[in-house]
């Protein structure tokens, strides 16, 4: 069985895409399945909007997916000499020729067509004449002038060109720099890729591509176009429709496999399945559950699938991944016991790890700031009682546990006839400052007995300052 190579080319113009990401998880996944090989391979000809700083932020976003290459990053920037070689061959097989046309004599033609409405087409003035190598001229590529060319695509089927409509392309400058779908065509002989998925937006180059393919007698991988994603409006995803690029989602607190398990489900699909773990999609992934319809990217979707999977993620992991996000908000935690017993309090409650950082606050501050509207309701006069026996309860245990807290929330119900509802909120708002929170008994083990009584002392305070000033 021949060993399937598939490849990521992107062109470092920006960051990484989620449907650039798409495609790059496809193609991953394809090799994986079949325990192939994936080619990274950066697509930088056009120096005027390449950058070694989108670069590193490709890969960076690559890394942080979990997408690993067997071979490359290959540079196009690079390989000019390898490019020449094949024009060089093309123009010896008569598959290409020099064109000395000025670009006077192009635009002319160009506006004539596009005055009689027709499709702007170069007219072969140059095409038999054989010309040596003159100065400053392009190579085109000869395209037959009949016939058909045929793209097989796995995801769209067939779909028939008419050779008579392509264009003697330019395949070199006339500085002779390469021009991209033939150095696509050269890179992907040259690594010996055989599969093609990719974003259908490239579906036209395809015809001149299979015809370079032809020419150089190379056979054909295996194509398949997939359909954009877009927004929720159905238009192509952009900025307006929220972030667009993956680090984006890595810096508001998404897991990568989450991100991952939802833009692969954005056009391919396992029955109904919706949750995968990266191993179960390399198992499942193949190109015939591709769809033909456009993928929707949906924000909301995918933040509650993140919390499916932080639900899934082991709370020592997340822990380790909380820590950064806790840094962000002054607080350096390490990921310990502590954390982890914290991240198991908040894993049922977070969607992101931003969520999780803010909701883990209360757990570290000195002091606690209340929320005014929690405060105003829960820390009333009638509060200080109880929230004075409890204070004093509790110092009188050595340890706390479930249990003993359980206790000692008890005898405060019985000392104050009050139901343990009616304790728990403003023990509650004296804890953490708000009226939601992980369960009452789990916090005040987490958080202490030094710090719970200092709080505890810190509302009874509150209370009496603000009954004195009304
Ligand atoms: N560099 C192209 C892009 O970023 C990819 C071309 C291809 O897949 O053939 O869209």
């Amino acid at each position: 069985m021949k060993t399937i190579i598939t490849r990521f080319p992107p062109s470092p113009t920006g960051h990484l895409h989620v449907g650039g990401a798409r495609t790059a998880l496809f193609n991953w996944l394809y090799a994986r399945h079949k325990k192939g090989k994936f080619v990274l391979r950066i697509e930088d000809t056009d120096a005027a909007r390449s950058t070694q700083a989108s670069v590193d932020a490709i890969f960076e976003a690559l890394e942080w997916l979990g997408i690993d290459w067997d071979e490359g990053p290959y540079f196009q920037s690079r390989r000019y000499p390898i490019y020449q070689e094949y024009i060089d061959k093309l123009i010896q097989t008569g598959h290409a020729y020099y064109c000395t046309c000025s670009p006077e004599r192009l635009e002319s033609m160009r506006a004539k067509a596009m005055a009689n409405g027709e499709k702007p087409k170069y007219d072969g003035t140059c095409r038999d004449k054989d010309l040596p190598k003159p100065e400053n001229a392009v190579v085109r590529f000869k395209v037959p002038l009949t016939g058909t060319t045929v793209l097989e695509d796995v995801i769209k089927g067939n779909i028939v060109f008419q050779n008579d409509e392509l264009d003697d392309f330019i395949i070199a400058r006339s500085d002779g720099s390469p021009t991209y779908n033939f150095v696509v065509v050269v890179d992907d002989i040259t690594m010996q890729i055989n599969t093609i998925i990719r974003g259908d937006d490239h579906v036209m180059n395809t015809p001149k591509q299979i015809l370079l393919y032809q020419a150089l007698d190379a056979p054909l991988p295996v194509f398949g176009h997939v359909p954009m994603v877009l927004g929720k409006d159905r238009s192509r995803l952009s900025k307006r429709h929220g972030a667009t690029s993956v680090t984006a989602y890595r810096d508001m607190g998404f897991l990568p496999q989450a991100v991952v398990n939802y833009l692969v489900r954005l056009g391919w699909s396992y029955g109904d399945q919706e949750f995968f773990t990266t191993d179960d999609l390399i198992e499942k992934f193949s190109l015939k559950n591709i769809g033909r319809a456009a993928g929707i990217f949906d924000q909301e979707k995918l933040t509650a699938l993140n919390a499916d999977h932080i639900q899934a993620t082991p709370p020592e992991t997340l822990a380790r991944l909380l820590v950064p996000f806790l840094e962000k908000q002054g607080i350096h935690a390490e990921p310990g016991e502590f954390l982890v017993k914290i991240v198991k309090t908040l894993a049922q409650r977070s969607k992101t790890l931003e969520e999780m950082a803010l909701a883990a606050i209360f757990y570290f501050a000195e002091t606690i700031t209340y929320e005014e509207k929690a405060a105003r309701k829960f820390l009333k006069p009638a509060a200080r009682q109880p929230l004075q026996f409890l204070m004093d309860a509790l110092s009188a245990i050595e340890t706390f546990t479930e249990e003993n807290l359980e206790n000692a929330f008890k005898s405060v119900m019985e000392k104050t006839g009050l139901k343990l509802g009616k304790i728990a909120q403003p023990v509650r708002v004296a804890l953490t400052g708000k009226t939601a929170s992980p369960g009452i008994f789990e916090i005040t083990e987490i958080i202490g007995k030094e710090k719970v009584i200092q709080r505890l002392k810190q509302a009874v305070t509150y209370i009496e300052q603000t009954a004195e000033e009304e």
